[in-house]
């Protein structure tokens, strides 16, 4: 028998009481979490102390070449700007001899220098569970059987990206391509990006196109007009 609607009212409600109860302890850790407005005045004494610790100019502050050039690599310099236990000392060295790490100085300074369970900071700093983990697999989304041209991976019917270097400036410890970023910087060769290119064309389909990496504004202006405008040229792509 079908129900009223009272009685499916009563069941919506009964619901959202539910949802309610569990998202509480998110409505109640919320409270303390701080967002960018609120820290703002503590970024930009932090931005001083960090450009003081790299002797750097406000000029030199805001080139983003200068942040890639003097990204943080090593515990003595990272130590200068937040405060490391010996543990996480540890761990950042045991890590590092696997996995390369670098934060650059624009990024260190928003970092909180107590915390370590600061959402940035945890971005950022190697921690041990990247080694203690007994269930990382190096390719998590299966991306090497979604690759139908070079550079490309395709995993939906209209839409793909193109992976144009595998160059970050900063080194996010939870990366899903940590197999490709990071080991080396280097920008996909040209034949490459005209071999995925060639791909787009030929596949009337794909509507949209997502190019990234690595961080493709790592890659010179030319470049980068470059790709977009063959992409420009192909008339079923719509967006990218
Ligand atoms: S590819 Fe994305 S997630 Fe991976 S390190 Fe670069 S910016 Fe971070």
């Amino acid at each position: 028998m079908s129900k009223t609607e009272a009685e499916k009212r009563a069941i919506a409600l009964e619901r959202a009481k539910e949802l309610r109860q569990k998202i509480e302890p998110y409505l109640e850790a919320q409270k303390e979490i701080e967002t960018g407005f609120k820290l703002a005045d503590k970024f930009a004494a932090r931005k001083e102390k960090v450009k003081e610790i790299f002797g750097a100019t406000e000029e030199q502050w805001n080139d983003w070449h200068w942040q890639v050039a003097n990204r943080i690599t090593d515990v003595d310099t990272l130590s200068k700007v937040i405060n490391l236990s010996e543990e996480e000392k540890a761990a950042i060295e045991r890590v590092g001899a696997t996995y390369r790490w670098a934060i650059s100085p624009y990024y260190a300074s928003l970092m909180d220098e107590d915390s370590p369970r600061c959402p940035i900071r945890m971005q950022a700093v190697p921690s041990k569970y990247e080694i203690d983990d007994p269930y990382g697999i190096a390719d998590p989304m299966a991306e090497e059987y979604t690759s139908p041209a070079p550079r490309i991976t395709r995993r939906y019917a209209d839409r793909l990206i193109i992976n144009v270097t595998n160059q970050c400036a900063m080194f996010c410890r939870h990366c899903q391509r940590r197999r490709n970023i990071g080991e080396v910087d280097l920008p996909a060769k040209k034949e490459e990006i005209q071999a995925a290119l060639d791909y787009i064309r030929e596949n009337p389909e794909i509507r949209d196109v997502l190019i990234t990496g690595g961080d493709p504004l790592t890659l010179s202006d030319e470049t980068i007009d470059w790709i977009l405008s063959e992409l420009d040229a192909i008339e079923h792509v719509e967006i990218k």
